[in-house]
């Protein structure tokens, strides 16, 4: 879209200096965005075939400019380029996905003498806000099922990661009719008065509970539908029978991928007492051998922590565990370096009421917590106010999945945490969301039913 005014500086989190710019769009822009976004819905919600043609042909559109979207993903997230790639090929694959997953009319049957029929109908302009520690994949996971719903879209990604996002609305521009999906940049209040913009049907956001929750209040104003996904500190309970060398590389990575900036990182690791000590070293030996650099040098494992603020509260919780009385097994400081790098840092000895315990730390740092009974771990793996995921890692699968059973939570894994699939329903519970995403629930999140009565011919 065309952009007046100024522009904000975009950082690289492996230097921590400015390497470009964004648009920072103001009110004006954003209201002819949702104007346009409202003019293309007519067009675009009546026919669905072109709907389908035109999604797959952005997938593939996306997929053949990945090339020059992967290194600016790096540039401006930190991310391991491999894992842009990656973000890339999920965004490429659920363009397809929802391509595909068109909702059918229902008839409803209830033994009276009328044929009723449900139509799914699309919502109207959907706008999508975004955090940014998975830009193109959080943006595609509202764009996509909205788009093939038959609604158009407005991204609002965050201003540390406005220029990836940007270079993909682009890209699949040039697949859609124009103005079915926009992607408006700039600094708060952007996303405020996008959540309360009186053109807007549903707003779905991704981020913090604190700013899930002003998102909620804004969107009252219209009454717009809500969908939140929201922060989450997810367990990983490890039972007496798991053989920790077997699976620690697995469980050190369910933590550690992202640099730790992942909504479904294990966030806690509850061990039984007599494997703590054996947990504890074999995730250290890990930390301690987990390449750290800049996410374009190959051979990155770990890049930076995005931005000053996170990295200032990974700070924050590791100095506050440490003087709770936790001892750094591996890392526990920032590195000596340009750019926002933290050592990957393994925490032991920990109180359990410690903040790095009991709150969202989103970084490289994992408390590690022994347990002495399989319903102390259990209870202190639900005694939150989250509740995004959970995983229980151990051999005998019947006994682990009894235990991943009882967990609050909105997805358990056993012997894996965060693999999620297309096609399965993506709903945290308490804190931790509203609403649904994925598969055909994160579809029909973007529909309304429109039931239709008509007496049975006689
Ligand atoms: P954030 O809440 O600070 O920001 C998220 C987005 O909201 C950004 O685009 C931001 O610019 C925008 N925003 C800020 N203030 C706003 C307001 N008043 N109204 C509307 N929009 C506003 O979150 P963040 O720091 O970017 O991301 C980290 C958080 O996101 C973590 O808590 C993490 O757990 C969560 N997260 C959740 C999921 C999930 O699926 N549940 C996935 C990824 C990240």
């Amino acid at each position: 879209m065309p952009v007046s005014g100024e522009y904000f500086a975009v950082l690289d989190p492996a230097t921590g200096e400015t390497f470009a710019e964004a648009p920072d769009q103001q009110n004006d822009e954003l209201d002819s965005a949702v104007g346009r976004a409202h003019d293309a819905w007519r067009c675009w919600r009546s026919d669905p075939e072109a709907r389908v043609t035109a999604l797959l042909a952005a997938a593939d559109a996306v997929e053949a400019a990945g090339v020059e979207i992967a290194p600016l993903l790096t540039r401006e997230q930190g991310k391991p380029l491999s894992e842009s790639y990656a973000e890339i090929a999920r965004t490429a694959a659920r363009l397809r996905y929802f391509a595909e997953l068109a909702p059918g009319a229902e008839r409803i049957v209830d033994g009276r003498p009328v044929r009723s029929e449900i139509r799914w109908r699309p919502l109207g302009p959907v706008a999508a806000i975004v955090p940014w520690n998975f830009p193109l994949q959080l943006a595609s996971a509202k764009f996509a099922p909205a788009l093939a719903a038959g609604n158009t879209v407005v991204v609002k990604p965050s201003p540390f990661t406005p220029l990836a996002t940007r270079l993909l609305g682009a890209v699949i521009a040039t697949a859609l009719p124009e103005d079915v999906l926009t992607i408006v940049t700039g600094r708060e209040p952007l996303g405020a008065r996008l959540a309360s913009h009186p053109g807007i049907r549903h707003v779905t956001f991704t981020g913090s509970i604190p700013t899930g929750r002003a998102v909620a209040e804004a969107a009252a104003g219209s009454l717009a539908r809500v969908t939140l996904e929201l922060g989450g500190n997810d367990a990983a309970i490890l039972l007496d029978d798991v053989d920790v060398e077997q699976i620690a590389d697995r469980l050190f990575w369910a933590a550690f991928r992202n640099c730790g900036q992942v909504c479904m990182a294990v966030k806690r690791v509850y061990a039984p007492a007599g494997l703590y000590s054996d947990v504890v070293e074999a995730l250290a030996e890990r930390a301690k051998g987990a390449v750290v650099g800049a996410g374009l040098d190959p051979g990155t494992q770990l890049g930076p922590v995005n931005n000053p603020r996170q990295l200032a509260r990974v700070e924050h919780y590791t100095a506050r565990a440490l003087a709770d009385g936790a001892r750094v097994v591996a890392g526990g400081h920032r590195l000596d370096r340009p750019g926002y790098f933290h050592a990957p840092t393994i925490l032991a000895d920990v109180p359990p009421d410690s903040p790095v315990v009991t709150e969202e730390q989103f970084g490289p740092v994992l408390p590690v917590l022994p347990y002495r009974s399989l319903d102390e771990a259990v209870e202190s793996a639900n005694d939150t106010g989250f509740g995004l995921g959970g995983s229980v890692w151990g051999t005998d699968l019947d006994q682990a999945e009894a235990v991943a059973d009882r967990l609050e939570c909105g997805t358990a894994w056993i012997n894996h945490h965060a693999e999620l699939s297309l096609a399965q329903p993506f709903a945290g519970i308490k804190e931790s969301g509203v609403g649904f995403a994925g598969g055909p629930w994160g579809l029909y999140g973007n529909l309304r039913p429109f039931v239709v009565h008509r007496p049975e011919e006689a």
